[in-house]
């Protein structure tokens, strides 16, 4: 058994060339007291768009631990892999996303339903949970609703869970369970009920990743009502501990929050239920990385700043064809992204103003930053001419990635401040 510390990062790092400069920023929470251990998470669905492979994560991983002296625990997570694509994984990954979302809403088989049910009459009536003021009140039929929606989903869970640990034969991981991408989030009440299957399934689940309240549009700040996400939050922390006590799950079984990275409004919060409870969290982060590499290149000028106008500009050539796979999860307004005409004649500063996430300077332009973020593929296909950039513009693009991720992400969250 691995067992994740109590707060740990996902780190994406889709070109395979941040992750010291990542590691940096972990460092620093060390140094101010907190340990934040670094998670590389990369899905199949970016390592199938870069056409980069589960070894080249580990590889990069184990090498910049190595460059930086960090003693602490680091992980390669397997980013929602499910039973299609997890074999590539296994021989690198030490952390596994288990991605059951398509399961939520499939017909269960047999009398899996019922005999959930009749397994759990402590979840019928009025449910006291420590640290919810109002019992949940709950009804026969609502756990049968419940169960029907996501039982199919956890034993899918627990078949995914169960082949990796076969073909890890004995090497010990972290298991996550995510069902963030799908189309509503899960309430608390529901939480208590997917936990309750996912124990009954076996699984030493350490993160769990529901869907939360509101909009968490990639590379930029949470849309919704703060205070309702507040509320579920601590709702959720409630019931995890609860869980933990009543059906035996890992004592550090903590929420994860994905497309995490840039929600800024949200760090407040969430800082204040992990002081207030002691709880744990991971925070899992993909395209905030590659959004500072186009940063750093434009600050460096020059050769990269040329190339960062030439990824705006086929970015904007396509947009409908980038944008689509990611519809559910970005607002971009096509009105207010400039022409890349426009753009060419823009100075270093000027770029770097319009894209780096500081929501409250005039020239930061949402729309641009979640076009490029959902723009890696541009930037794939360059092939060498990005990578040799990305070495030749180091200093500049590193020193934005660390400052990201401690500064915004690390110094609120962990920090409170
Ligand atoms: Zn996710």
């Amino acid at each position: 058994m691995l067992t994740i510390e109590k707060y740990s990062f996902g780190v994406g790092d889709r070109f395979a060339h941040q992750a010291k400069a990542q590691l940096a920023g972990c460092l620093q929470a060390i140094n101010e007291g907190v340990e934040v251990v670094p998670v590389w998470n990369k899905s199949h669905r970016e390592h199938t768009t870069i056409g980069s492979d589960p070894e080249s994560v580990r590889r990069a991983a184990d090498e910049a631990v190595a460059a930086l002296g960090w003693r602490k625990s680091h992980y390669v997570d397997a980013d929602h892999i499910n039973m299609g694509n997890v074999e590539g994984f296994l021989p690198h990954s030490d952390f596994f996303t288990i991605d059951v979302a398509d399961g939520i809403g499939a017909t269960p088989e047999g009398s899996a339903v019922t005999d959930f049910v009749a397994a759990h009459p402590e979840l019928v009536g009025s449910l006291s949970i420590p640290g919810i003021e109002q019992p949940f009140e709950s009804t026969e039929g609502y756990v049968m609703d419940v169960a029907t929606k996501y039982i199919q989903a956890v034993k899918d869970a627990g078949q995914i869970y169960r082949h990796i640990l076969d073909r890890k034969s004995g090497a010990p991981f972290v298991p996550e369970v995510s069902m963030d991408e799908t189309d509503l989030p899960q309430t608390p009440p529901e939480l208590l009920i997917i936990l309750a299957a996912l124990a009954d399934e076996g699984i030493p689940l350490q993160t769990i990743a529901p869907k939360f309240t509101g909009r968490f549009n990639k590379g930029v700040d949470y849309v919704g009502d703060v205070s309702q996400f507040e509320k579920e939050f601590n709702d959720d922390l409630a019931v995890i501990a609860f869980a933990i006590e009543k059906y035996g799950l890992p004592a550090n079984l903590k929420l994860s929050v994905h497309s995490g990275s840039d929600k800024f409004s949200i760090y407040a919060p969430i800082h204040r239920a992990l002081k207030r409870t002691g709880a744990g969290l991971h925070l899992k982060t993909a395209g905030t990385t590659w959004l500072e590499e186009i940063i750093g290149l434009a600050e460096a000028d020059g050769e990269g700043l040329v190339l960062a106008k030439d990824i705006y500009a086929e970015a904007i050539a396509n947009v409908e064809a980038l944008c689509a796979p990611y519809a559910a999860v970005i607002d971009i307004d096509r009105e207010r992204l400039p022409a890349a005409t426009e753009v060419r004649e823009w100075s270093s500063a000027q770029l770097v103003a319009a894209i780096r996430h500081v929501p409250e300077c005039p020239e930061f332009n949402a729309h641009m930053r979640q076009l490029l973020h959902v723009g890696y593929k541009i930037a794939a296909q360059m092939g060498d001419r990005y990578l040799d950039l990305l070495e030749r513009c180091e200093e500049t693009i590193a020193k934005n990635v660390t400052l990201n991720l401690y500064d915004r992400h690390i110094v609120p969250l962990f920090l409170g401040r």
